[in-house]
């Protein structure tokens, strides 16, 4: 049987490698010249800079990838664990670091309000059995049918993961200080709603980012697509860069055929990775697609970003690997990206120096440092707005860490919404996909399964499980599966 995957980022690379290690014959077709996706990396001028993803969470969902194979996580990268985890910057420049030690972290906590020490605790006991049931559970089901949600144990899960109850009422219970909500409410801001618009379920994020820790593969996080690539090629993956697909051809209600910018390509079966609204609008004819384009207008899309890519000839005192810059109302912010969307006028903003970590990344005594704004999608983003922003974040930077860093800029790249388009064939650029509200959950997420052409399939950020590193790997992990009960070989 061959196998054709669309897109070479996590959830292409793990659909092929798994579809390869259960003897299927696997091609990934990637439109650019390097793979991994949103995950790729780019160097200039001595450093190297990872495009993508900086957090690396839940580290079992990796080690458990690698398991499946056979193998290490530390066959393919050496990780380290952030202590402090990362840096909160409040009003007035008040900097909070997060212990990695959850006991610490609760002592930090009791000292801003009584008593919070032991309901941190309590609110961790409940993200954790969140996080059980979340991770070993939940994001396995291929969300096809409610059937697979159809038992008892399940449904009690079901309430017992406050499904239907928001993260910003649930962590209100537990505590009352507004420098703990804030630190509370950061994780969610990664799943694109706000903490009102998030279903309490998520405080399993809590339990992953502080119980289970951040850390960093050493050399970048593209140190992980590259252990990825190198499995896929040993299990017999071939990976084809430069290969833009143009058209899936469908004959008597199968796809046979995918055309790319280079050639032709014969499959038994059709997995596409590449974002889920390009699949349907520009790679497949009007009448195979599971959804029009009113339903994709009224998707709730997880913000776009306004990235920077910063080589700097100095040392950037007080910034630690990564800093979050709250110091400014969250609740203004998250109004411009999703009720009135816009430039936001007073952005939050988060700003990663891997370098404090790794020395590798850039020649000696330099600081690389990545920025981001997270903004509403489908902004118009000129030159002239993106170095708007810059200036106005790097004013607060220089501000906090009390030196003068742009005069010591000596790379700088910019990013945006049509850099998204252009790269991934983004939907209304997005970063990260679809929003994880409760209305876009489980079986109200674009379906993995083509509902006209039996033999494709989807994967990636848009469909189930969602966004974020993890979930796109698990992502293919559930496609292959789907795909074997369909073609078994
Ligand atoms: C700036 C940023 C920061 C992030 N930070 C984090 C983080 O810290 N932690 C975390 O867990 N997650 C993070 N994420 C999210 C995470 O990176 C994504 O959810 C994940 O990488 C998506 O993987 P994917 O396989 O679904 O899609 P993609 O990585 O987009 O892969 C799809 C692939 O399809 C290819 N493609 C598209 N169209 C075609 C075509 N016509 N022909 C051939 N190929 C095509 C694309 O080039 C791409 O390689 C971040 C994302 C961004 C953008």
């Amino acid at each position: 049987m061959k196998v054709i995957v669309i897109g070479s980022g996590f959830s292409g690379l793990s659909v092929a490698t798994s579809l390869a290690d259960k003897g299927y014959e696997v091609t990934i077709l990637e439109k650019n010249s390097v793979a991994g996706g949103r995950a790729r990396v780019f160097q200039a001028e001595g450093f190297t800079f990872d495009m993508g993803p900086s957090w690396y969470w839940m580290p079992d969902v990796f080690d458990n990838y690698f398991a499946k194979f056979n193998k290490k996580t530390s066959d393919y990268y050496d990780l380290v664990r952030l202590d402090p985890s990362y840096s909160v910057i409040l009003e007035g420049n008040e900097t909070i670091n997060l212990p990695a030690s959850i006991d610490k972290l609760g002592d930090l906590f009791e000292s801003m309000e009584a008593g919070s020490k032991a309901k941190f605790q309590e609110f961790l006991r409940q993200a954790e059995y969140k996080y059980d049931v979340g991770i070993n559970q939940f994001v396995w089901k291929p969300s096809t049918s409610i059937t697979e949600f159809l038992s008892l144990k399940l449904l009690y899960d079901v309430v017992r993961l406050d499904v239907f109850q928001s993260f910003a009422s649930h962590i209100r219970k537990f505590f009352k200080d507004e420098k703990i909500l804030k630190m509370m409410e950061f994780p969610i801001l990664f799943l694109g709603a706000t903490p009102e618009n998030t279903p309490a379920m998520y405080s399993l994020m809590n339990y992953a980012e502080m119980k289970l820790g951040t850390w960093y593969p050493m050399g970048g996080m593209f140190k992980i697509v590259e252990g990825m690539v190198k499995l896929a090629e040993e299990k017999g993956v071939k990976i084809l860069l430069n290969q833009n697909v143009q058209k899936i051809e469908v004959i008597d209600g199968s796809a046979k055929k995918v055309i790319t910018n280079q050639g032709e390509f014969m499959a038994d079966v059709i997995v596409a990775s590449a974002d889920y609204h390009h699949v349907e609008d520009k790679l497949l004819g009007e009448e195979y697609r599971n959804y029009d384009e009113e339903y994709w207008k009224k998707r709730v899309m997880a913000p776009s970003s306004l990235l920077f890519y910063l080589g700097i000839n100095k040392r950037i005192p007080k910034l630690l690997h990564h800093n979050l810059f709250f110091d400014e109302d969250f609740k203004v912010h998250a109004h411009e990206i999703y009720t009135a969307p816009q430039w936001p006028s007073k952005p939050l903003f988060y700003a990663s120096a891997p370098t404090k970590t790794d020395e590798s990344i850039a020649p000696e005594g330099c600081e690389n440092v990545f920025l981001l704004i997270p903004v509403a999608p489908d902004l118009e983003d000129s030159e002239e707005t993106r170095e708007k922003y810059y200036h106005i974040i790097m004013e607060r930077l220089e501000k906090y860490c009390g030196v003068s860093i742009r005069d010591a800029v000596v790379f700088k790249r910019s990013y945006a919404h049509s850099d998204f388009k252009a790269d991934y064939n983004a939907f209304r650029g997005n970063a990260y996909g679809l929003a994880n509200t409760l209305m876009q959950t489980a079986l109200l997420k674009p379906s993995l399964k083509s509902k006209k052409v039996k033999n494709l399939f989807y994967t990636g950020q848009l469909t189930v499980p969602g966004p974020g590193v993890p979930p796109s790997l698990i992502s293919g992990l559930v496609v292959a599966e789907e795909v074997n009960k369909a073609f078994s070989i």
